[in-house]
């Protein structure tokens, strides 16, 4: 633990996809080439374009700067592609986003990587026995816990969800510790939202926006089906 004083304050925004009226015209105006591109051919596309919205408004309101001017990379550090893990060009700002259904959730923090992940509060059976299998038991809650570790870690299901340690309100992961907060919403009761925010530093690590994402090694690989193409 680097003991120094972490804000603890993620910012969380909710929004139901596709965008409506003039709201959905500026987020498509805003959009980069490449996010163009990946508009075009997402599978989901108003899920995308809902992200983009959600991290510039979310950006926007944390600097002051306006929303035309936030610009987002989210460069593949395996291939080079714009299908990676957002940031915020030209800030140490991180952020997370996370899919169900209709539904998309981005997440912001000042201090430290941050991950979040929203899943269906009831999920079917075989989605359950699933979730039970690659956590070692635990419920849909946990599961989102965990993949908020993950997805702040930046491997996410690269590594064994198995190597997540839950204990009320934070976890650990290969020493690490992480902060989680549930940021389920009442009036969309059906969806249980996890955050977690990294504390301190992994060993050896230079700055926390220098780690090499690429470099790690597959672990045992989880079975597919509940790691899904829903994160970025
Ligand atoms: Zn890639």
């Amino acid at each position: 633990m680097s003991g120094n004083n972490q804000k603890m304050h993620p910012r969380v925004r909710v929004e139901a996809s596709p965008l409506r009226g003039r709201r959905r015209v500026h987020a498509i105006a805003m959009l980069s080439a490449g996010e163009r591109d990946r508009f075009a051919r997402a599978a989901n596309p108003e899920r995308f374009l809902a992200g983009r919205m959600l991290l510039r408004e979310l950006a926007s309101e944390f600097t002051g700067l306006p929303l035309t001017s936030i610009a987002i990379d989210a460069r593949c550090p395996d291939c080079g592609r714009q299908h990676g893990r957002p940031t915020i060009t030209g800030t140490d700002l991180f952020v997370s986003l996370s899919h169900a259904d209709d539904l998309t959730v981005a997440a912001l923090s000042e201090s430290a990587p941050i991950g979040v992940d929203i899943e269906r509060r009831h999920a079917s059976a075989e989605r359950l026995a699933a979730i039970r299998e690659i956590t070692g038991g635990g419920d849909v809650h946990h599961w989102t816990a965990v993949e908020a570790v993950l997805k702040a870690d930046g491997r996410g299901l690269r590594l064994d969800p198995r190597a997540v340690h839950i204990t009320g309100g934070s976890a650990t992961l290969e020493r690490v510790q992480y902060a989680l907060s549930d940021a389920s919403e009442r009036r969309r009761s059906d969806y249980v939202i996890s955050v977690a925010v990294r504390l301190g530093r992994r060993d050896g690590e230079g700055t926390e926006r220098q780690r090499s994402l690429g470099s790690a090694v597959p672990a045992s690989q989880p079975s597919n089906s509940v790691s899904s193409g829903e994160t970025e």
